[in-house]
């Protein structure tokens, strides 16, 4: 299996190379050159397998320059009963009778989904090192909107051969988002604020990636960047496989047969976790509408609606922030699958939004991309007013974001009067947000991070996360905070280029 770029489709590198390098060099992104198959029979006999073992399999059809054995290697040093607390890794939690599942993905070392695929990257990272011979120092440069930041931190500290910088949009994260990020321990990991929201961050960070002056001096010293964010296809393909082994795991359930439809509602940033249930679906899981959940940053869900994608409107801060952007780089990746692999045609519209901010797709593109997908959002009262709902009728507690997703899916089945069951994905657990989780359940929360921990703890009975007490005392390490103009000047000093 080799990979192309989005705007390269003459281009062809190694899953290895793919993944070290994160980013094409004409700033395109890489995609499989066609997608493995999976029959109802593969599912079948999958649903008989660990979480490991499926991963194992799904990521062998994609990784085929990786050995059965190093992949192996990578999938139990990353999934462990350890860091997720049950081999299971994720868990369905199914929501009164009427076809509302919601799969939790926030088991891992920091709380959030991102570590899924985050706990994965770093063994990727460096087996793919292994086998393109690369002797280069690798340099991870993560523009986080919060939880990215952390799993990236927690999958790379101290990992040889590496070192990891990692930017957050100063007024753009929760407070223990924060938190957790400027209390990191590990010797070859910095943390650093920015001025401006997730997307300049973002920006900024992509532009010294394909800085070609900056890249060479970095070669000089034996140095080579690459990236944990969802651009790099190493963060991606883990997240196809808890799309596979969820819908396996409802057949070994007994909640479905084998080839029944199953939709996928997913809160939406990036579009890389929604873009993985798209691919599962490709290669053959019977998933059926993929709905995509927005915030009040409704750009996709207005995207979907009319076809044209326009960053030329206000951001919001929102209480879903690792949902707050209006660049979702995986659109990318899905636009170039639904335009027919047309290298030119997704160039062309990336210089528009690059010049004019936004840019229109076709008729025939848009009928395919409403074909698989549904745009919804919910606003930041409505997402609390979700949490409160679902407490009380399920006593089943939300974050945010998951409630973002909760709601939206309210108003598809209202809007379709479609009973499919559906997975929700939930992307965080609901003490990384405990201040707005706790507003919406009408209490008035106190300043103090821990209290508010233990408050939500008596009223929900869920138990705090061991790694969210512990940072409360731990000593902040990182508290420095620049402009994005200062960015490349920052991470040519700390790499003495
Ligand atoms: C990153 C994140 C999202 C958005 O995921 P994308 O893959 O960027 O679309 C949603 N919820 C939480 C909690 C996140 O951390």
């Amino acid at each position: 299996m080799e990979y192309k770029s989005t705007r390269n489709s003459g281009l062809r590198v190694s899953a290895a190379q793919a993944i070290t390098q994160g980013i094409s060099t004409e700033g395109g992104l890489f995609v499989p050159e066609s997608l493995p198959r999976l029959e109802l029979e593969d599912l079948e006999c999958l649903a008989g397998k660990t979480y490991n073992e499926r991963a194992i399999e799904v990521l062998s059809l994609f990784l085929t320059d990786f050995s059965d054995e190093q992949l192996c290697h990578c999938v139990n040093l990353a999934y462990t009963e350890e860091k997720f607390g049950d081999e299971e890794i994720t868990r369905l939690v199914q929501l009164g009778e009427n076809g509302l599942a919601v799969l939790e993905l926030w088991h891992g070392p920091t709380c959030a989904f991102k570590d899924m695929a985050l706990q994965l990257l770093p063994h990727l990272l460096t087996t793919s090192a292994q086998i393109i011979r690369s002797g280069s120092e690798r340099v991870i440069l993560v523009a986080t909107s919060g939880d990215t930041g952390k799993a990236a931190l927690e999958g790379f500290r101290d990992v040889p051969g590496t070192r990891m910088m990692v930017f957050y949009p100063a007024d753009g994260v929760s407070p223990t988002q924060k938190r957790q990020m400027v209390t990191q321990e590990g010797e070859n990991v910095s943390v650093c604020a920015v001025e401006g929201n997730f997307d300049d961050t973002q920006a900024a960070v992509k532009s010294i990636f394909t800085d070609p002056v900056l890249r060479e001096r970095m070669a000089e010293k034996g140095l080579q960047f690459s990236s944990a964010n969802s651009i790099n296809w190493g963060r991606l393909v883990p997240q196809i496989v808890y799309y596979v082994s969820a819908y396996c795991d409802l057949l070994a359930d007994g909640k479905i047969k084998l080839g029944d439809p199953v939709n996928v509602c997913v809160p939406t940033g990036n579009f890389g976790n929604i873009l993985a249930a798209y691919y599962a679906k490709k290669m053959g899981v019977p998933f059926g509408k993929l709905i995509c959940a927005s915030n009040k940053n409704r750009i996709l869900t207005d995207f979907i609606r009319t076809g044209v994608y326009d960053c030329n409107r206000d951001f919001y801060a929102t209480n879903s922030p690792s949902m707050d952007i209006l660049v979702s780089s995986n659109l990318e990746r899905l636009l170039y699958d639904l335009c027919g692999e047309e290298d030119f045609q997704i160039t062309s519209w990336y210089r528009d939004l690059k010049e004019t901010g936004r840019f229109e797709i076709p008729p025939a593109v848009r009928e395919k991309l409403t074909a698989e997908f549904w745009g919804g959002s919910c606003g930041e009262a409505e997402t609390l007013s979700v949490i409160q709902r679902v407490f009380s009728e399920y006593s089943y507690l939300s974050d945010t974001h998951t409630a973002v997703a909760l709601g939206a899916y309210e108003n598809y089945r209202e809007e379709t009067g479609d009973q499919t069951l559906t997975l929700v994905v939930s992307t965080a657990n609901p003490y990384k947000f405990t201040g707005s989780v706790l507003s919406s359940l009408g209490e008035p929360g106190t300043e103090d991070e821990a209290e508010q921990m233990a408050l939500l703890h008596r009223i929900s009975e869920l138990e705090i996360p061991a790694s969210l007490l512990e940072i409360q005392d731990k000593p902040v390490r990182f508290n420095r905070l620049i402009s994005r103009e200062e960015m490349k000047e920052d991470v040519g000093r700390m790499l003495r280029l």
